[in-house]
């Protein structure tokens, strides 16, 4: 049996703290259900000291000269590379993926983090045009100390991605990780600690996610709420957020349409959905679920994604023949046969899975359907899951009302070879991302991020540093 490498605790004020009384919560591998970690959760008392940090830290941070900003970011970039086996296998162990998704993972983290050690110098503002001997500038300044709530999905990438970008800002943070896979984000933070960040800037915390959030979100420290999330949780802490006058970002998934049109490159147009559905076994925001294809390639496409589907390798992450491993959590297959069977219920064809894999783990076969009717709770309902459907449509304006249906507007995909037909479709789709050809969607120079009740806000890019700042006015005459 692996060993789990990490050592996830609560981290305030330059002090890893567990045990002493506190409440537990059981870490366990998805794969195998044995507990990896007794977890600490934090007291109020621990809440409250971690506050004190973030505003102690937040004046310490913000006069921080540039050069040793970006000289902690890019270390803690260099440390991330170097501790690859630790913070994957943890990855894996915890949460489920596969080893070389994990690496993956923190490969796309540790150049994320190198992007904001860069941006840090790129706090570019404006020079307005004034008469001689005035001046008008814009300048971007820290919005505060600020809150980052992250889910389990992406254990490694989730709390990098708002500790980075707040930190070039000049933020300083508090972090709570989920309890479900917390030795990543401990590893993670333990790489920028490493690199030199002054011990109050950033703290991290766990505990049961209601009564954390609400306690600190009610205190006058917090500035900012970055959530990542369902929509549900995410609309609560915009109210939360909302009584304090409290900016948020919001990142908080989809139900990820793709067009197939019949002047797609068929086989590519297969292989990118197969690759981008089963990853992650489907537990990402942006992953593919309504496949709307064209009615003269309908049934060849569903056949073959269904084909791809059933030669699939399911099995724990640490089995370098694995291509997709379990659920995060016990909720997860309990959400697929609700789901799905509704869907079959209802009159949607199985086409490949439908049911759980074996009689350990939360594993689930890699599931295909075909005309589910749109009553069905599978087309309305973010599946977070290995599922996917093939609907038929037989004109542009009938894909282009099905992609648009949903409250959701995260990432879209398009498969076509007519420039025109791209161009019509990147128009009209409502969506934060859409891919051409293509599927992925994380670079570290773009935005990432949804619209309508998929959020707002974006991370990564320079967009990413904007959201944890303020712009301010100076004229001078
Ligand atoms: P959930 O809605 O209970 O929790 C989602 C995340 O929010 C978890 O990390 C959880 O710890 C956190 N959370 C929940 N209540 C909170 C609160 N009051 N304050 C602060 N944080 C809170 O659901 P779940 O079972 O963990 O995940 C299932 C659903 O969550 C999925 O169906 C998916 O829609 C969504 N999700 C989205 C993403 C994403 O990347 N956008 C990631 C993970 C989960």
């Amino acid at each position: 049996m692996t060993a789990y490498p990490a050592r996830p605790a609560l981290f305030i004020d330059g002090h890893w703290l567990s045990g002493e009384g506190r409440a537990t919560h059981a870490v366990v591998n998805p794969a195998t259900g044995d507990v990896l970690a007794e977890l600490s959760l934090a007291t109020t008392a621990d809440l409250d000291a971690a506050l004190d940090a973030a505003a102690r830290g937040y004046k310490l941070w913000r006069a921080t000269g540039v050069d040793e900003k970006a000289a902690v970011l890019s270390g803690a970039a260099r440390l991330l590379r170097e501790r690859v086996e630790l913070i994957a296998t943890t990855a894996t162990l915890e949460q489920g993926k596969p080893l070389a998704e994990a690496k993956g993972e923190l490969a796309y983290t540790a150049a994320l983090v190198d992007f904001y050690a860069g941006e840090v110098r790129r706090n570019y503002g404006r020079v307005l045009v004034r008469p001689a001997g005035q001046r008008s500038l814009v300048v971007h300044e820290p919005v505060g100390p600020s809150l980052a709530l992250c889910p389990w999905n992406f254990p490694i990438l989730n709390p990098a991605r708002k500790l980075a970008p707040a930190l070039a800002a000049g933020c300083s943070m508090i972090i709570k990780p989920p309890e479900e896979a917390p030795g990543s984000a401990a590893e993670v933070l333990r790489c920028f600690i490493d690199a030199g960040l002054p011990a109050p800037v950033a703290s991290m915390v766990f505990g049961v996610p209601d009564q954390v959030s609400r306690h600190l979100i009610a205190s006058d420290v917090i500035r900012k709420i970055s959530f990542t999330g369902s929509v549900p949780v995410g609309k609560h802490l915009m109210a939360l957020a909302a009584a304090g006058a409290k900016r948020t970002t919001m990142e908080l998934g989809g139900h990820g349409p793709v067009i197939v049109w019949d002047d797609a490159d068929f086989d590519k147009a297969v292989t990118m959905v197969s690759a981008f559905k089963w990853r992650n076994a489907g537990q990402v925001c942006v992953s593919p679920t309504r496949v709307i294809v064209h009615e003269a390639i309908a049934d060849r496409f569903a056949a073959a994604l269904a084909e791809r589907a059933k030669t699939l390798q399911v099995g724990s992450g640490l089995d370098a023949a694995t291509q997709m491993g379990p659920l995060a959590n016990p909720r997860r297959p309990v959400a697929m046969e609700s789901l799905i069977g509704d869907a079959v219920a209802q009159g949607g064809t199985l086409l490949a899975g439908g049911a759980r894999v074996g009689s350990t783990g939360n594993f689930w076969a890699p599931t295909v359907l075909a005309d589910v009717p749109l009553s069905a709770r599978l087309m309305n309902e973010e599946p977070f899951g290995p599922v996917a459907t093939v609907q038929r449509v037989a004109t542009l304006d009938a894909a282009i009302a099905e992609a648009n249906r949903l409250p959701f507007g995260l990432a879209a995909y398009l498969f076509t070879e007519n420039a025109r037909t791209a161009n019509i479709l990147s128009d009209a789709v409502e969506s934060g991302m859409i891919g051409v050809n293509m599927m992925a969607m994380s670079a570290v120079d773009a935005p990432f991020g949804g619209v309508k009740d998929s959020g707002h806000g974006s991370e990564d890019g320079p967009e990413g540093m904007r959201a944890f700042q303020v712009v301010k006015a100076i004229h001078q005459a």
